[in-house]
């Protein structure tokens, strides 16, 4: 809160009582007197003011409007920290000039499929190796994913192709025998808004895969950042993977607008999940080109050896061949932008 505008009718008493509010709170009124109205510029650290106690200003008498300069998430916020924030994850460098590619299933099955998995999108051009042991179902009854069992298969996999892992945590308690084999912790859409989880992540020493919720606007997306970096952990990296709209013929609508748009507003590496955005393996390949087109540092794309087969979301997972032929096409789009896959 930087700017109150003061209605026409607003009195000296109240202009007076304003001025006091601001400096019980340590700031400064600095006072300018138009002919119509007049203006309060606030004057000292703003960012201590919550989004509450600026809504609470909203009501005192001869307030017209209250203007937010500064943003309410601060670490997170590009006027914070103006140079782009890299993370290096075993040699990877996330948001620097290579778009790395987060390749896998979406759960992890079994052993033999997360091997042959792996190998084929490392070799296709993939940099991290992904997918869950703790799934996030809508149904108590879907295959819920193998726990430790998953987590083990993955660090196999890592030791077998070199490519660092990306893995979803569900649940605080989980955060140790996660933190014991991922190289990167992934919050998933339902989570974004679990603060208990991510005041967790925020404690640790790994990077963060915040994906954006289901119905998260940019801003409740940012403060779910903020969360995790309030507590330390200023390793973040923001995922689109589509949001909830009126629209059914895609399983989400893909926001690659937010690409653009978190660039403007923040310094952290933006990845974008076409998978998940769209729901369908032949509309992946299109939204991964447009989402390099649009500055994302990274993707997140579902391969499965077998979607017919696949315990979840075969429906949208590319097969190896598919991966490989779009890890190519990808290569011209990227140097059209200045980037590298
Ligand atoms: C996933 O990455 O498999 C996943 C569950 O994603 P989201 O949280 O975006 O739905
Ligand atoms: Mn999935």
């Amino acid at each position: 809160m930087d700017i109150i505008v003061l209605k026409p009718s607003a009195t000296e008493e109240d202009l007076r009582h304003i001025v006091k509010k601001l400096e019980s709170r340590g700031l400064k009124a600095n006072i300018s007197k138009g002919t119509e109205r007049i203006v309060i510029g606030v004057i000292g650290d703003t960012s201590k003011i919550t989004e509450e106690e600026e809504d609470a200003l909203r009501v005192m008498t001869g307030i017209e409007e209250v203007m937010r300069i500064l943003k309410p998430y601060k670490l997170a916020s590009r006027d914070f920290r103006a140079e782009d924030t890299v993370i290096n994850v075993r040699e990877k460098i996330i948001g620097g000039k290579k778009i790395h590619v987060i390749a896998g299933p979406c759960a992890v099955e079994n052993k033999t499929m997360l091997m042959n998995i792996a190998e084929k999108v490392r070799e296709a051009g993939a940099s991290f190796i992904r997918g869950g042991a703790y799934k996030p179902r809508t149904s108590p009854y879907s295959f819920q994913g193998l726990g430790e069992e998953g987590l083990q298969y993955l660090a196999e996999a890592r030791e077998k192709t070199g490519l660092p892992v990306v893995t979803e945590i569900m649940d605080p308690r989980d955060i140790e025998v996660i933190l014991k084999y991922t190289d990167i912790v992934q919050i998933g859409a339902r989570n974004m808004q679990n603060f208990r989880l991510l005041l967790e992540v925020g404690s640790c020493d790994k990077p963060v895969l915040l994906k954006r919720g289901l119905s998260a606007t940019i801003k409740e997306w940012l403060m779910a950042a903020e969360y995790v970096m309030s507590r330390g952990n200023q390793q973040v990296i923001l995922c689109e993977r589509g949001i909830r709209t009126f629209e059914t013929a895609t399983r989400n609508t893909l926001d690659l607008s937010a690409v653009p748009v978190l660039k403007q507003l923040t310094h952290l590496p933006v990845v974008v999940d076409p998978s998940h955005g769209v729901g369908k393996w032949d509309l992946v390949a299109p939204m991964a080109k447009a989402s390099v087109a649009a500055g994302a540092d990274g993707l997140l794309i579902e391969v499965h050896t077998n979607p017919e087969e696949a315990m979840s979301d075969g429906e949208q997972s590319l097969k190896p061949g598919q991966f490989k032929k779009l890890m190519e096409e990808l290569k011209l789009i990227a140097a059209a932008v200045g980037r590298e896959i």
